[in-house]
Formats: structure tokens, sequence, C-alpha cells
């Protein structure tokens, strides 16, 4: 397998890109080797410059969940596309997603959209702020919300209990209304209430799938929204991965847990830059022009990203493919699980529904903690074999593979081929 027209690529990206991509994560630098450059992609294949096809698994971490170019998408964002690009002025397409994304949330009346995950997060902390007049916000160690300055932190445990910022150039001052807590742990929540009120709400991936894919355990959800209630400070479910992938009405659906502020991103604009945050009609009557929350954006509910989104939801609530999902996940759980045992590596497997994450690791992974327990190198050894035996997976121990509707089974048997032939190589 040749990867000589990437790593040229590369060389020449480097001169006026940093680091060649644009997000960091795609540099590879965690699994050592040039990053891949993608000419295109169809269905469940992503085709590299180079002409490597592979079976893809990080579907542009989260958002293709039909696979790559589902025709039906093709064609809403080809029809929109006739019509102009962006007006700065309401489009009919913006209240039918508005509408099918409601439908799909119970805890959403109204909701806005935006461009990014990170912006509907950073609007969904104001908001949350903005309601209840409180300043504080409690995020879990290891759950990413984006990269607004209030919430890049906790990149690791050390950071993390101290509150420091873990990026430069995020000032001491930008976080210091960010409280950090234990994921599956209520107590390292209360202990940030006792005392203080001034906490608007605490901010959760109901899922975790940054840390590698964490589950929550027993109730913890739940729990953890009826222990809110009684102080009065909101549950804000980051469902921008979860949301229309768990289950068509995100993990709160799953979990029969109903968020006080919900943001969601990747699926919802089916690869076309969307994000959105909504709440019940209470919350949302702060948000500008109802009220004196301001935020706005100049191609928020842009036409082609919204014809993607509706497109994309459309076609996945008509596909209905979460029972598809836990099958296939399971399937690859157990490839894993007994091709680690027969090489004699000690594997542990976290999966919920179509997110799934191999840790190379005695230790039960619950927490950000026990997820770094994680062998990181042997993760390198083994991406990479599956990069030459075709499976395209997110070149990071931490983050979540991804399954897409269109998975078939000559690809599950591609990847269990390459999962052999990977295990093989980390057991040397
Ligand atoms: N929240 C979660 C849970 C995410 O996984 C991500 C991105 O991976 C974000 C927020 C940020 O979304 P975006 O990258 O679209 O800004």
């Amino acid at each position: 397998m040749s990867f000589k027209k990437s790593e040229k690529l590369y060389k020449k990206g480097l001169v006026n890109l940093v680091g060649a991509v644009n997000s960091p994560v795609r540099a590879f630098s965690s699994v050592g080797g040039n990053p891949l450059f993608i000419k295109k992609a169809k269905g469940t294949k992503i085709t590299d410059v180079d002409g490597n096809k592979y079976v893809d698994l990080v579907l542009s971490y989260g958002p293709m969940i039909l696979g790559h170019r589902h025709k039906k998408v093709q064609k809403g964002v080809e029809k929109a596309l006739k019509s102009g690009y962006s007006f700065g002025a309401s489009t009919e397409n913006e209240i039918k997603l508005a509408k099918i994304v409601c439908d799909a949330f119970p805890g959403m009346d109204k909701v806005r959209f935006v461009n990014s995950g990170t912006e509907a997060v950073l609007s969904g902390i104001r908001l949350a702020r903005a309601f209840t007049g409180k300043d504080k916000i409690i995020k879990f160690a290891g759950c990413y919300h984006g990269h607004q300055d209030a919430l890049l932190v906790a990149a690791g445990s050390g950071l993390a209990t101290l509150s420091l910022p873990g990026s430069k150039g995020v000032p001491e001052g930008a976080v210091k209304n960010t409280l950090i807590a234990e994921y599956n742990n209520l107590e390292s929540v209360k202990k940030h209430f006792e005392g203080d009120d001034n906490i608007a709400g605490v901010i959760i991936e109901p899922i975790g799938g940054n840390m590698g894919v964490v589950i929550p355990q027993n109730n913890f959800l739940k729990e953890l929204k009826d222990y809110l209630e009684t102080k009065g400070a909101l549950l804000i479910a980051d469902e921008v991965m979860t949301g229309f992938r768990s289950k068509f009405g995100g993990a709160q659906e799953l979990l029969g847990v109903e968020a006080d502020i919900t943001c969601l991103g990747k699926v919802i604009g089916g690869g076309f830059p969307v994000g959105a945050y909504g709440a019940r009609e209470e919350i949302m009557q702060e948000v500008a022009p109802l009220g004196g929350m301001y935020q706005a954006g100049t191609l928020s509910g842009n036409p082609i990203a919204m014809a993607g989104g509706i497109a994309t939801l459309t076609e996945l609530k008509k596909q209905n493919p979460y029972k598809k999902f836990e099958e296939i996940g399971g399937i690859l759980e157990v490839i894993l699980l007994e091709t680690a045992k027969k090489y004699n590596i000690d594997l542990v497997v976290n999966r919920f529904g179509s997110m799934i994450n191999p840790f190379f690791t005695k230790v039960n992974v619950t927490n950000f903690d026990e997820a770094q327990t994680s062998d990181t190198e042997k993760f390198a050894v083994f991406f990479w074999e599956m990069i030459k035996n075709g499976v395209f997976l997110p070149p990071s121990q931490f983050e979540a593979w991804f399954l897409s509707s269109a998975l078939t089974e000559k690809d599950i048997q591609k990847i269990s081929k390459a999962i052999d032939m990977a295990m093989l190589a980390v057991s040397k």
C-alpha cells in the first residue's frame, strides 16, 4: 500500500496550513506517520489520494450516519444549490428542520440553528446562565464540548482538579467559573454544590465519546437530573455526538431522561456545518429577539446546510437503523474481544449502539482516569495495521468509532479480517 501522494500533499500542506490540517486530531500525532489526504467517499467507503480504499469508521467524526453521498441527501442539496447559497434572511427549510428536531426531542419546544457543535454548546451555556442568573458550570473530566475557552479544561486529571486551562491562550479568568466533576460519580457533583448557590448547571455528554466511549453507569444521568432539580440547576445535554445517533431522539430518548437544554451538531447537518441548541419554551424565551441573551450568526440556518440536514434526518427516520446498529455493534464488539483473547492481548471494549471503542487495558473504563490506562502505543500499532488492511479509524485511542446504516456484511467481514491482522501485529 503506497501513501506517496498523501506524503507529498502533507509536505505541501505544511507551508500554508498549520500542521497541514484544519483540526488537530487529523494530524495523526498520537499514532505517528503522516496524515492521509482524502480524495472522495461513497457509501461505506472512503478513498485516499493514492487510490487506497477503506471501510470508513470515522464518518467525519460522526455526521455521515447514512454513509457518504446518500442519494437523497445529494439530491436535496443539489436542489437547494439552484436557489442560492445564503440570504441572511429566513427560509422555509429552517422551519422544516426545526420541526423535525423539536419533534425528536420532547424537551425542545424551540431551537436555534448555529454552524457547529462548539457554537451550539457555547450558546447553550450562555442560555443556562441567562435563565438561572447564575455563573458557574460543572463539566466532567474527559468530556469535550468544543473549543470555547470556558470549557477547555480537564484535558488531564491534574489540570482537571485544579481547574486550570487545558490550552495555551485561555486565561485563568475564562475558566474560573468552570468546575470539574468525575464522570459516573454523582458525589463529585454534589460536593461542588455544598455552600455554593451560584451554579447554573451541569453539562454532560450523556454517553461519553471523547475519552473513548464511556457509558453512564446504572442510573447516573437520571439521578443527576433529579439532583439538579433539587438545586434549581439545569442539565445541559451535549448531544452533539449522540443526537440522532444513539436513537432518533438521542441519548435522552434511549436513557429516558429529559435535559433542560440540548446541544446538537454532527448528524443534524448530515456532513454540512449545522449545530443547534434548544430547550423548553420558558428557557428559549431568554434568547434574542425574544429575550436578552444575544446570539447570532451570518451563516446560521444556511440554506444548503438546512437541505442537507432535512434530507439526512428524513431518511434516517425512515430507515430507523438503531436495531441494525445494535446488531452490528454487538458483532464488532465480540470480534474485537475474541480476537484479542486469541492473541493474548488485554482489551476492554466499550460500546453504546453505533459508538464503539477498544481500550488496550485490563481496567474497566468508566471515567477519564480509567480511559487513560489504555496503552496508546499498542493502539498506534493497531491503527496502522487496520489502515493497511483497508479500515479507516480515527487516529486516536480517545475518539469513538462510528457505524453507518450503509454497512454491509461484506464490510463487516473486511473489518473482522483487519482486526485479526491488527491484533496479531499488536501481539508481536
Ligand atoms: N460536543 C461534543 C460532544 C463533540 O463531540 C464535539 C466535537 O467532536 C463538539 C461538542 C464540538 O463540535 P464541533 O467540532 O462541530 O465544533
